[in-house]
């Protein structure tokens, strides 16, 4: 961290939220509602980052359990407070007038529970507040430094649209800017070399700047670095755009039989398609083939996975996006065809059998590789396959908080003035994915109330002590580490 040279104008203000997606903009209206006076800094040339192209479906898990099972690297501390701030965190949009559905919609990602949202109403609505309690909310200015003074955070300094460098003095500044998945070199640092094959389905804007900002003020990392949020994609696609990030996502993967290039299956299917993106990541080419017969074409394939996401036939539109695909009446024929795209026939004829015949005894393994006892095989012809590909939308590593959003240094010490929300942050999710939208909408209230206590009354947020998350070791969790 360094302070700045000659900024071309100071303003002073209580807090700066640096991005505007959901946590952002969730962490400035909670601050201003607390009676900061908040700015809202946002790159690019409209507010709303990842959110803003988002489905809109605000869910995470049901119950702490929940949490720990699906997630068990998780940071449980973050996880359980979390889950017990999910209704008040509702109850707090649906007053805000945005449409919130009534019903929920149950097992979403197989075992969260959550509500379909009008999330660009969330996202104004948030904004509204900001400049209602007199804060400002501003596009196309980036913010490139954090200032300090002595160990505490001093405010930012951003060039805006017009070049100039503008600083803004603040006790408090909360990172929002959405993970590190626009950042190759530290995707590749931590995933390795298939990280550049990762086609990149997130809001251009998120860079790893937070990332790189809390390091330079001291923060200690986190684990979850090499884990990420995506969805399977057709390969090849001729063109990838924001508009095709929802129609082009393979939800159903978790339904069919996915082998590598080498025709070897290497995941449980069924732990659904979010999983399997990361798992084909690490794959040879880091691509997959699904297959999948005609139950699978005419039920999964077309449903809506969930209310904001279409029912499109998700098979139609990767193949008029140019994907590689196979059609046959038989198993044996349709071997034959993926052979020709340079698949092992005779590995992939032994990978489907014994598939087959795991399932067909209520699961098991089939050549090592778990097979889950609700596995159905390919049985009805006609049978399909499809090439895919992994994407990042979102990375689940990050900056090192407490359940406070205070960032945290290698000891386990809050930074005086820096706070950290969303996708920012890191060990939430790790490897299992508790959700994005509810996360960084909770997160950033988190964060949001801390900061505006500290800009207004100089003090901490919280009067319990101020816990530091669960270090998390491959072979499981430390023990808890008080913060002093
Ligand atoms: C297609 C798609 C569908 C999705 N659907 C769902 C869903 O239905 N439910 C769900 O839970 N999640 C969903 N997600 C994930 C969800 O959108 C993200 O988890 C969430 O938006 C992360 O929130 P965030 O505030 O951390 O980051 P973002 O919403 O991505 O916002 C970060 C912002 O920070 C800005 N920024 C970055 N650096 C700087 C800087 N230096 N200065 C100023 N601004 C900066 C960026 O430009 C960006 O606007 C979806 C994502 C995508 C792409």
């Amino acid at each position: 961290m360094s302070q700045s040279g000659n900024p071309d104008e100071t303003r002073q203000v209580d807090v700066v939220v640096v991005g505007s997606g959901i946590s952002g903009s969730a962490a400035a209206m909670t601050a201003a509602r607390q009676g900061a006076r908040v700015v809202l800094l946002e790159k690019q040339e409209s507010f709303g980052g990842s959110a803003a192209l988002s489905a809109g479906m605000f869910w995470t898990a049901p119950t702490a359990e929940a949490y720990n099972a699906r997630i068990p690297l998780g940071n449980a501390a973050l996880g359980a407070r979390l889950v017990g701030d999910y209704e008040e965190a509702l109850a707090e949009l649906r007053a805000s007038g945005a449409r919130v559905a009534a019903e929920p919609k149950m097992n979403i990602m197989t075992f969260g529970i959550g509500y379909s949202t009008d999330i660009h109403a969330i996202l104004e609505w948030c904004r509204q507040e900001v400049r209602r309690a007199g804060g400002e909310t501003l596009t196309g200015v980036t913010v490139t430094e954090l200032t300090h003074d002595g160990g505490s955070v001093t405010g930012v300094t951003a060039r805006d649209a017009a070049g100039r460098a503008v600083r803004y003095a603040a006790p408090a500044v909360v990172l929002t800017t959405g993970g590190f998945q626009g950042a190759r070199d530290e995707l590749t640092r931590h995933i390795g070399p298939n990280a550049d094959r990762l086609l990149l389905r997130s809001n251009p804007g998120s860079v790893g700047d937070g990332l790189r900002l809390a390091r330079a003020a001291g923060s200690g990392g986190t684990t979850a670095m090499s884990t990420f949020y995506g969805h399977l994609l057709p390969f090849p696609v001729s063109r990838f755009e924001t508009e095709d990030y929802l129609p082009y996502s393979q939800y159903y993967s978790g339904s069919t039989v996915m082998v590598n290039l080498r025709g070897e299956r290497f995941a449980d299917e069924t732990k659904g398609d979010e999983l399997l993106n990361q798992d084909v990541t690490f794959q040879p080419e880091a691509r997959g083939i699904l297959i999948f017969d005609h139950h699978v074409r005419t039920t999964e394939v077309i449903q809506e996975p969930f209310p904001g996401l279409g029912t499109i036939d998700r098979l139609a539109t990767a193949l008029e996006a140019g994907g590689t695909y196979a059609e046959a009446e038989t198993l044996d024929e349709l071997v034959r065809k993926v052979a020709a795209w340079g698949v092992d026939q005779d590995k992939l004829s032994a990978t489907l059998e014994q598939y087959t015949a795991a399932a067909d005894q209520g699961g098991g393994t089939a050549l090592g590789v778990p097979v889950s006892p609700t596995a159905r095989p390919p049985r009805t012809g006609p049978f399909h396959a499809l090439m895919v590909q992994p994407s990042i939308t979102f990375t689940f590593g990050g900056v090192r908080t407490n359940s406070n959003g205070e960032a945290l240094d290698h000891d386990g010490r809050p930074i005086p003035g820096l706070y950290a929300a969303g996708a920012d942050i890191g060990g939430l999710s790790n490897y299992g994915y508790a959700g994005g939208l509810a996360p960084g909408y909770i997160t950033g209230r988190w964060a949001g109330r801390a900061a505006a206590q500290r800009a207004t009354t100089g003090t901490r947020r919280s009067p319990e002590p101020i816990r530091a998350p669960e270090l998390i070791y491959a072979g499981g969790p430390a023990t808890e580490k008080e913060a002093s």
